[in-house]
């Protein structure tokens, strides 16, 4: 059965009127389940004019006010974890247990949002001049958008749209047309939450409504998480416009093993890491550096035979490992990196092109199975490019240095890990490393939510990382004020540059 989605404005599910649609598939069938309108700038603007009616009165009420609503949006969340994460499932292919994680990962940033009134403290300093006293405090942008990738269809809004809300923004989020429901149901909850309507909206859509946002005149602020060329031509497109931007992009995550790593724990990582929503995880491993041949080998002769037997299927069975790609072009242009590597002379220990789905109803899914390069090599496109699916290759180096010269001369650097049992090498790493997010003995290091997540380089343009203390910066502008009572200027004029009397 196909449904027609809407787009959720000021409070409204609403049927697009610009006649342009797109098909949503399940990944592990191949079937279209829904048609997704695409919007155009008309349908923008009515999101975005009823986020502007709606802003005096939302960044005009207590931020405990505020609080309250996220704390019960939370509560609700909680209580229909399990549905959104089927819903995630049924449009991106991962497997539920990994949904019911990002749908953990997303409400933490909501439980760090409910801490509004504290986190929009501002500071005071008394007698920075004979009786005159100064504060700051951080007001909200206005009108805010988030442009979401397929990947994390309900995490990446969430990492957002939660605080922007906390700081009195008002929000219009744009998620990925090829996952667009798990938006739908979050608008639900909000609006049962008592979110009033207009605060928060969801325009559904492709290029047209971004291009739209980035230049709309009452946007203040644009996230936009996705490919690096996309966050790219957001952030200039956007700042050429006037926004404040922050735009992540995509990424290459290394994993350094050293010699003296436990290689047990080390495998058992790497094949979550590498493997996990198959492979379609901005911080997922894609790279494993052995330090040595030793090393490399020990590494390979543990991963290869988990590789060959790691279970796929579609999300709904709770046996599977792993899980269909988001579509059947994405398979293809994963598989033809497979391809690649082997036409540019690594080594294929695992080959996963010739993995078929027998099981019937399943066998259109997009599903393709683990594959595992040894001897990688630095110019190789399978070492250069974001493959974003289930291939890990293995890179020879001969020492540490070696392994962090590689890394840093990467054009990616959103996040890396290093394996080891020695102190020193790992906080040498941690100092050294031209990477935003770093792990020791920590294959995902995505931060928690009262920290902020965000790589450097061309994992991400802009000057702010999302959610966290970071986040609440990108979400409001800082006023300085400075006070004097008392005598004042009742002395007369004062033409010289304040200096401290
Ligand atoms: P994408 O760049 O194709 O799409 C992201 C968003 O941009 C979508 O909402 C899409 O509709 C829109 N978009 C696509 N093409 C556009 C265009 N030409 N002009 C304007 N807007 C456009 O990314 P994706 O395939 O949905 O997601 C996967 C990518 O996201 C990977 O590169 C992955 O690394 C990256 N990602 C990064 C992070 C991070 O934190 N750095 C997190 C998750 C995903």
């Amino acid at each position: 059965m196909t449904t027609l989605l809407h787009h959720y404005i000021d409070g409204q599910l609403v049927t697009g009127n610009s006649q342009r649609f797109a098909d949503v598939r399940d990944p592990a069938t191949g079937e279209i389940s829904a048609r997704v309108p695409l919007a155009n700038a008309v349908e923008l603007q009515a999101a975005v004019a009823a986020a502007k009616v709606a802003f005096p009165g939302w960044s005009a009420t207590p931020p405990l006010r505020r609080a309250r609503i996220l704390s019960r949006f939370k509560e609700l969340l909680e209580q229909n974890g399990e549905r959104l994460a089927e819903i995630i499932t049924a449009e991106h292919g991962k497997v539920h247990s990994d949904a019911m994680g990002e749908v953990v990962r997303g409400l933490e940033v909501v439980e760090f949002a409910c801490g509004g009134p504290h986190l929009l403290k501002g500071e005071v300093s008394e007698n920075i001049g004979s009786s005159i006293d100064s504060h700051s405090l951080r007001q909200p942008l206005g009108v805010v958008a988030g442009i979401t990738p397929f990947n994390f269809p309900a995490m990446v809004a969430l990492w957002m749209f939660p605080v922007a809300l906390a700081c009195g923004n008002t929000f219009v989020l744009k998620p990925s047309e090829r996952d667009p429901s798990a938006a739908l149901f979050l608008a639900q909850l909000l609006q049962e939450a008592g979110l009033p309507a207009g605060v928060f909206n969801v325009v559904n859509g492709d290029k047209e409504v971004v291009d739209a946002i980035l230049v709309h005149p009452d946007i203040q602020a644009v996230s936009f998480v996705g490919s690096t060329p996309i966050a790219r031509h957001i952030y200039a497109t956007g700042a050429a416009n006037g926004k404040r931007v922050q735009a992540l992009g995509g990424a290459k995550n290394h994993m350094v093993v050293m010699p003296d790593a436990d290689l047990d724990k080390t495998a058992d990582a790497l094949m979550g890491a590498a493997y996990g929503a198959a492979g379609e995880r901005c911080m997922a491993i894609s790279i494993a550096v052995a330090v040595g041949d030793s090393t490399a080998d020990a590494l390979i002769e543990r991963l290869a035979p988990r590789v060959k037997s790691l279970r796929i299927g579609p999300g709904t069975d709770p046996q599977a490992e792993m899980g269909p790609l988001i579509t059947r072009e994405h398979r293809d242009r994963v598989r033809s990196y497979v391809d690649i590597g082997v036409e540019e002379g690594a080594s294929l220990v695992v080959d996963g092109r010739e993995f078929r789905m027998q099981r019937p109803g399943f066998e259109n899914g997009f599903y393709l199975g683990g594959s595992l390069f040894d001897r990688v090599t630095p110019e190789m496109p399978i070492y250069q490019d974001e493959i974003f699916g289930p291939v890990l290759g293995v890179v020879r180096v001969k020492n540490y240095k070696e392994a962090v010269d590689l890394i840093n001369a990467h054009q990616y650097a959103n996040g890396t890990a290093i394996f080891t049992r020695d102190g020193d090498s790992a906080r040498m790493f941690a100092h050294e490393i031209q990477v935003g997010m770093v792990g020791i003995n920590v294959p995902i290091p995505v931060p928690m939510a009262f920290h902020s997540f965000g790589g450097w380089k061309n994992s991400l343009f802009g000057d702010h990382h999302m959610h966290g203390p970071e986040g609440v910066r990108f979400y409001t502008r800082l006023k300085t004020v400075t006070s004097r009572w008392m005598s004042g200027i009742r002395n007369g004029a004062d033409f010289v540059m304040p200096t401290m009397k």
